[in-house]
């Protein structure tokens, strides 16, 4: 008797399903990807419960004849490939015909189509890969697929499954994906009966579309942020749209990369995308829909059983292509800042010393932030500030206020420099988190709340944090699929419009999952944000309040820090200012 067996087709379906459909978001992926071979002009979405209860999308592409139907379902069936060589110029989303077969494997569904000059439509239905129903349907234009119950006959893997916000959360970036990268097409998605999306195919041309799309899909704040960026070198071409330096955001979430309009995730893109900023990064990240356009030969997008992942044929050549024009472009548009700071305004700008990618390699390490007062160039000789002095024990007397930022005083035997944005911010997180560790944080009701704009898949991590923002202070509803708006706000803080709008971005890209963190963490985390954004005391600062700023920063744990760890003063001893001036001993 042989040991080893032929494993039976029903289990051998649930492995493959197993490869290619990872969650709800998978199927999506898959079937829109289908839609999109077909030629579909026009994709319409619903969803239900998370996709565990219903993924269903129509198009209006080619369809597919009768005797097509049952084919379709079946393994390695795909009507996109003829001999093994194509796989190296394919111009389709598939071609592997895996994916129908998959999803026909774990969940139930249904298959209606019909094709141009066919008698009529014809619905296929079944479950976990067996076919139940053959039936005529109406001739209506394409192709309409329903795959209910997801993995109702692989428990193990449903279990796997995130919290319905993070899933719906996956399947809204698979669309806001699918419609970056497809600008004549289309696209809606109805969620549980609420419309997200209605996006109409675009007629103008590729910039004006894609900008069209991304203000659509980003939403405003985050679409304000993003400048225009082209390059090319020979065999490749990289084009999207960028955030601008100054408008730089706390993650990744809103990155989207493609090549030859696929969507993917590539450690080397990422990689190249930070090296392109390079030193304008100051630990925060860029938002990016970065498209990148190659000979078909020249990638591999069949590693990965999702797709997801892409082999390039020539790692550096991309890796340089890309970072050199993000870098070249974000100089040339901000020529007028560089002119000012610049020593010689109107020199050529070389682009970085760009080390060819390894495999791996981190991005490069953010560049701290350097603003000097006295611009490049005029760097005084270095002095020897302390950044901790014991100045909490001592007189202080106010000088005054230089550039509407520091507040100068004279301290024991020396000079006490003092950021009071920064100090401001200290002072304001500390009273913040202490109101909220005694549960008596002061709320304000807006008069008029404010509104911010939001990508939908923010908005759904948004609002998994409403009941938690309320106990923190923060009266969040929602106003419309992409609209938050904010009733109440601690009143120790107070936003703008802009401000609030980014304050829900960063805690929605920074915050993940409510039960995941520990509400230490969170209480500061939201404290610092909420600091960062909130508008500070005027810039204008009278004696008195100078001096009523640094009695409230004495009482702080760490006057020396801001809450994001910049430095709140220095001191400058009698000694190191006299030296300065070749002089011995103390002032
Ligand atoms: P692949 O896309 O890799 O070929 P699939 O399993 O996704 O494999 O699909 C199998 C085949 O079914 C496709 O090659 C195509 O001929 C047909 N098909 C699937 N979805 C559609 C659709 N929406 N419209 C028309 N034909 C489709
Ligand atoms: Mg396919």
């Amino acid at each position: 008797m042989p040991e080893i067996k032929v494993l039976p087709e029903e289990v051998v379906s649930k492995i493959a399903a197993g490869e290619v459909i990872e969650r709800p978001a998978s199927v999506l992926k898959e079937l829109i990807e289908n839609s999109l071979d077909a030629g579909a002009s026009k994709i319409e979405i619903e969803i239900k419960k998370a996709g565990r209860g219903l993924i269903r999308v129509h198009d209006d592409g080619r369809g597919m004849a009768r005797e097509d139907l049952r084919l379709a379902l079946g393994r390695h069936a795909t009507s996109k490939l003829n001999v093994f060589e194509d796989i190296y110029s394919l111009a389709t989303f598939g071609f592997r015909g895996e994916a129908l077969y998959s999803v026909f494997a774990v969940s139930r569904l249904k298959l209606t189509s019909f094709k141009a000059g066919a008698d009529s439509g014809y619905t296929l239905e079944g479950e976990g890969g067996r076919v139940i129903a053959e039936l005529p349907a109406p001739p209506v234009k394409g192709t309409t697929i329903e795959a209910a119950d997801l993995f109702f006959n692989t428990p193990a893997r449903a279990k796997f499954m995130k919290s319905d916000n993070a899933e719906r959360a996956h399947l809204i970036k698979t669309v806001e994906e699918a419609a970056l990268a497809n600008l004549g097409v289309s696209f809606r998605l109805v969620i549980d009966g609420a419309e997200i999306f209605s996006l109409p195919a675009l007629p103008g041309g590729l910039w004006e579309n894609l900008k069209n799309r991304a203000a659509a899909i980003f939403g405003k704040s985050v679409y304000g942020g993003l400048a225009r960026i082209e390059g090319k070198t020979p065999g490749m071409a990289v084009y999207g749209l960028f955030s601008r330096p100054d408008a730089l955001a706390a993650t990744r979430a809103n990155q989207h990369y493609f090549v030859n309009r696929r969507p993917v995730g590539s450690a080397l893109l990422r990689q190249a995308l930070y090296r392109g900023y390079g030193h304008m990064l100051t630990g925060r990240h860029p938002a990016c829909a970065l498209f990148l356009e190659l000979d078909p030969g020249a990638f591999d997008c069949n590693i990965h059983p999702q797709k997801r992942d892409v082999k390039f044929s020539s790692e550096n050549e991309i890796f340089k292509t890309i970072s050199n024009t993000i870098y070249e472009e974000l100089l040339s548009k901000q020529t007028a800042a560089v002119a000012m700071t610049a020593p010689e305004a109107g020199k050529q700008f070389s682009a970085p010393d760009v080390p060819a990618y390894r495999e791996g390699a981190a991005p490069p390490a953010p560049a701290a932030e350097t603003g000097s007062l006295f611009g490049p160039g005029l760097q005084p000789e270095p002095l020897t500030p302390q950044a901790h002095p014991d100045w909490r024990g001592k007189d202080l007397s106010y000088i005054g206020q230089l550039a509407k930022s520091y507040l100068l005083f004279e301290s024991g035997d020396g000079l006490l420099v003092v950021d009071q944005h920064a100090a401001q911010e200290r002072v304001l997180f500390e009273k913040y988190l202490d109101e909220f560790s005694k549960g008596a944080v002061k709320v304000q009701p807006l008069l008029v709340p404010l509104e911010a704009e939001l990508p939908r898949s923010q908005m759904e991590t948004v609002l998994k944090w409403r009941d938690w923002m309320k106990s923190a202070g923060f009266e969040i509803d929602q106003r419309g699929p992409g609209t938050a708006l904010l009733r109440a706000a601690p009143a120790l803080f107070y936003f703008t419009q802009a401000a609030f709008s980014e304050f829900l971005g960063y805690l929605s890209e920074v915050l993940g999952e409510p039960e995941a963190a520990a509400e230490d963490l969170k209480r500061n985390i939201i404290a610092t944000m909420a600091c960062k954004k909130s508008i500070k005391a005027h810039d204008f600062v009278k004696p008195q309040e100078a001096l009523r700023l640094m009695d409230d920063l004495k009482r702080t744990k760490d006057s020396y820090h801001c809450p994001h760890g910049r430095p709140t003063l220095f001191f400058l001893s009698g000694g190191d200012i006299a030296r300065r001036f070749q002089r011995s001993g103390a002032l």
